[in-house]
């Protein structure tokens, strides 16, 4: 096999020159002998690498100094808990948008600590799935903060408006997070669990502007207090230091090819490279409206779903790994995450292409 790309949905691919970088310093990390998940967190050498990925951070996304960026452990799902917990106050229910499974799954978690007002954001929009325009979604007046999920990486549906509100917002962008130019000034809270776009799982980002801090309801857990965080430079316990030193080389990788800007190029040509074969093609089809088609995650059918499971093992030989869909969804799924270069989308749309010609 030439060259593998994997599709996977998250751990996803890492890039690769970041990869063979890393390979060296498993054994030998600048000289010390050892490598970086060796040394302490409180070391010089760390201390140094936590400073540069915040600044990297910051640099991609613009982040203004009102607000913090923590490196936190629990994911993206230990999230769904923090933010409720951190933003409440005295508030008794917050705005749950909820546009796909992810958004859903965090307003489960949320109703163990509040009355969520989960709001159904989706419809149906000539035939294919969609969302609807901001304008249309019903706010309480007494929500906390507004939570939505700006990209459903199982839905493969991606929604561009935001909530119109004066509420914090407070957005998962996990599967979405330095693929494309954000405001963050507009945003309360941002988080992202790492294995995506980021690096390794077991590092979760937040950025918390400074006004919501100091609102935490007593029985939330310290390592997830973003005051606790931010008071202890996001080391209150051992960080998940190895994948926080590899999502500092992501951040300088990112950088190196032109930042976001130059990313939501890339990613917009691979992604309309894909959506375009699909439409163009009698066999393979995606059920969701131009409108809100997710950028990173593509979700695709086959016409003729007796087919799937050689579509699959097919293009596992020629080295295009973890198509399958998520089970939820059934089908496929191509997740083309910044990593993915786009040599990667077009070995796929050659071999959907080959396929087609030898089954239709
Ligand atoms: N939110 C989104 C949008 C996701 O895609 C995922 C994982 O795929 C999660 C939350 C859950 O993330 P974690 O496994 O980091 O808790």
């Amino acid at each position: 096999m030439d060259k593998v790309y994997n599709f996977c949905a998250g751990p996803a691919m890492i890039p690769a020159d970041v990869m063979a970088q890393a390979q060296h310093e498993l054994i030998n990390w600048q000289g010390l002998g050892t490598s970086v998940m060796e040394i302490s967190h409180r070391s010089k050498e760390f201390l140094a690498v936590a400073a540069q990925s915040e600044q990297d951070l910051r640099d991609l996304l613009n982040i203004p100094a009102n607000y913090h960026v923590l490196f936190c452990h629990g994911g993206a799902r230990g999230q769904f808990a923090a933010v409720p917990l951190n933003l409440l106050g005295e508030a008794t229910t917050a705005d749950y948008m909820d546009g796909g499974f992810w958004a859903h799954s965090a307003v489960e978690e949320a109703s163990k600590y509040c009355q969520p007002n989960n709001i159904d954001i989706t419809c149906v929009k000539e035939g294919k799935k969609a969302i609807l325009p901001a304008a249309e979604w019903s706010l309480s007046d007494e929500a906390a903060f507004v939570h939505f999920c700006p990209n459903e990486t199982i839905d493969g549906i991606e929604i561009r408006d935001l909530p119109i509100t004066d509420k914090p917002i407070v957005a998962d962008m996990s599967s979405t997070i330095l693929s494309r130019q954000i405001d963050v000034s507009k945003y309360g809270v941002i988080y992202a669990g790492a294995q995506k776009n980021i690096g390794p799982a077991g590092l979760t980002i937040v950025i918390v502007r400074d006004d919501l801090l100091g609102k935490a309801k007593s029985i939330l857990p310290s390592i997830l207090d973003y005051t606790v965080l931010v008071d202890k430079d996001s080391m209150f316990n051992t960080p998940p230091t190895f994948a926080w030193y590899l999502a500092g080389e992501v951040f300088k990788w990112l950088k190196s090819v032109g930042g976001v800007a130059a990313m939501e190029q890339r990613n917009l040509a691979k992604a309309k490279l894909l959506y375009d074969f699909i439409d163009h093609s009698n066999f393979y089809i995606n059920n969701v409206h131009a409108d809100n088609r997710s950028v990173m995650n593509v979700p695709f059918q086959l016409k003729n779903p007796d087919l799937d499971a050689v579509f699959l093992a097919q293009a596992e030989v020629v080295g295009l790994k973890a198509l399958k869909g998520h089970r939820v969804a059934g089908g496929m799924r191509a997740s083309i995450y910044n990593a993915m270069p786009l040599d990667g989308v077009q070995a796929l749309v050659d071999f959907m292409q080959m396929f087609e010609k030898n089954n239709a």
